[in-house]
């Protein structure tokens, strides 16, 4: 493959995933690539459907399961300074889509600007949290908001800047976003940026909040070892994790890969655990679960083969 001159971003070959996932597991990318800006972007998306390269988009990969056997084309991170930047406008926060949530909170503190807390400790990057619509579970809410609307990111969009895979950028408004249950509309376009709104509030009330969101999770997830969070969403009614504790599957373990004993819907890479390992107990998961309870568990991770 010939990569142009004017590229400005970074090309690997055969970069190992396991490197860019939380789970620290999965093969190669068969071209790695980290494009500078808008423009380095559409000049790739040109070049890999001129020459039919596939491609997918990953964040900081902390809800992605990689194939042991890798994936075919590229992967493209916007991961340089220009994805990275976060400007504040009255109430209003336009953050790139390469941007950690951690910062993204903890920069909202600096300014006084209230409605992210409930984000920290989602170890993703803002354009990956849109995608999913990441948020904390009713229970985490209960626990650490007290009652407040806000629960998953697309509660605070005001827009959100895309490109489609031309490389054509477009601002999509909150009413032209559909956002569900860890998924979301956007999954046919890049996303490059979003416009987020905020309330004025006292920085030492946005950190008591940040405090006990952090603590909520430190108590309910397990984060001793890799992971992708929670495997499989949760059921109508029902928490994934309870569903699979019932069936006595925590500590249930496939090589390297263990259902944690801590949270039973984490997974977790006791060392070498391999793709595989995780699919098989992720099947076994889902029969018994289907057994017991007659209740077909959806993966909430994305599964890249
Ligand atoms: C310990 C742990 C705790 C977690 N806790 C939570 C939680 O409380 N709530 C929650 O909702 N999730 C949680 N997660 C899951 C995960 O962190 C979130 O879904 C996060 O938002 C994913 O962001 P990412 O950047 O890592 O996306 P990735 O995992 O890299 O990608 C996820 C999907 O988004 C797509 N994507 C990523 N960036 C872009 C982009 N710029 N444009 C288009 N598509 C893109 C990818 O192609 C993929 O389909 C947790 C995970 C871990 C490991």
């Amino acid at each position: 493959m010939n990569w142009p001159k004017n590229l400005k971003g970074r090309v690997k070959v055969k970069e190992p995933l396991k490197k860019h996932t939380t789970f620290q597991i999965g093969g190669a990318a068969q071209f790695f690539i980290e494009p500078e800006d808008p423009g380095d972007l559409k000049l790739l998306l040109n070049l890999l459907k001129r020459d039919k390269i596939p491609f997918r988009i990953i964040g900081a990969g902390s809800n992605i399961l990689v194939d042991d056997y890798g994936v075919n084309g590229a992967v493209l991170r916007l991961n340089s300074p220009y994805f990275k930047k976060a400007e504040f406008k009255g109430l209003n926060l336009d953050v790139g889509s390469g941007l950690l949530i951690n910062r993204l909170v903890w920069l909202t503190h600096k300014h006084g600007l209230s409605g992210a807390e409930f984000l920290v400790g989602i170890p993703g990057t803002v354009g990956g949290a849109l995608m999913m619509n990441a948020g904390i579970s009713e229970k985490g809410k209960s626990t650490c908001l007290s009652g407040r609307q806000v629960k998953s990111i697309g509660d605070l969009v005001v827009n959100v800047t895309v490109a489609d895979y031309n490389g054509n950028i477009k601002t999509l408004n909150r009413k032209d976003i559909q956002f569900g249950y860890r998924e979301s509309s956007l999954s046919k376009y890049i996303i490059l940026s979003a416009r987020l709104k905020l309330v004025k509030k006292d920085k030492n009330k946005i950190r008591d909040t940040i405090k006990k969101c952090l603590g909520y999770r430190k108590d309910t997830h397990d984060l001793s070892r890799p992971s992708a969070g929670c495997i499989f969403k949760n059921p109508e009614g029902f928490s994934a994790g309870q569903l699979i504790d019932l069936c006595g599957l925590k500590g249930k373990r496939i090589q390297d890969a263990r259902v944690s004993f801590k949270h039973a819907n984490f997974i977790l890479n006791l060392g070498k655990a391999r793709a595989k390992d995780v699919f098989k107990l992720m099947k076994l998961i889902t029969k018994e679960v289907e057994d017991r309870f007659d209740i077909i568990l959806k993966p909430e991770i994305k599964i890249w083969q």
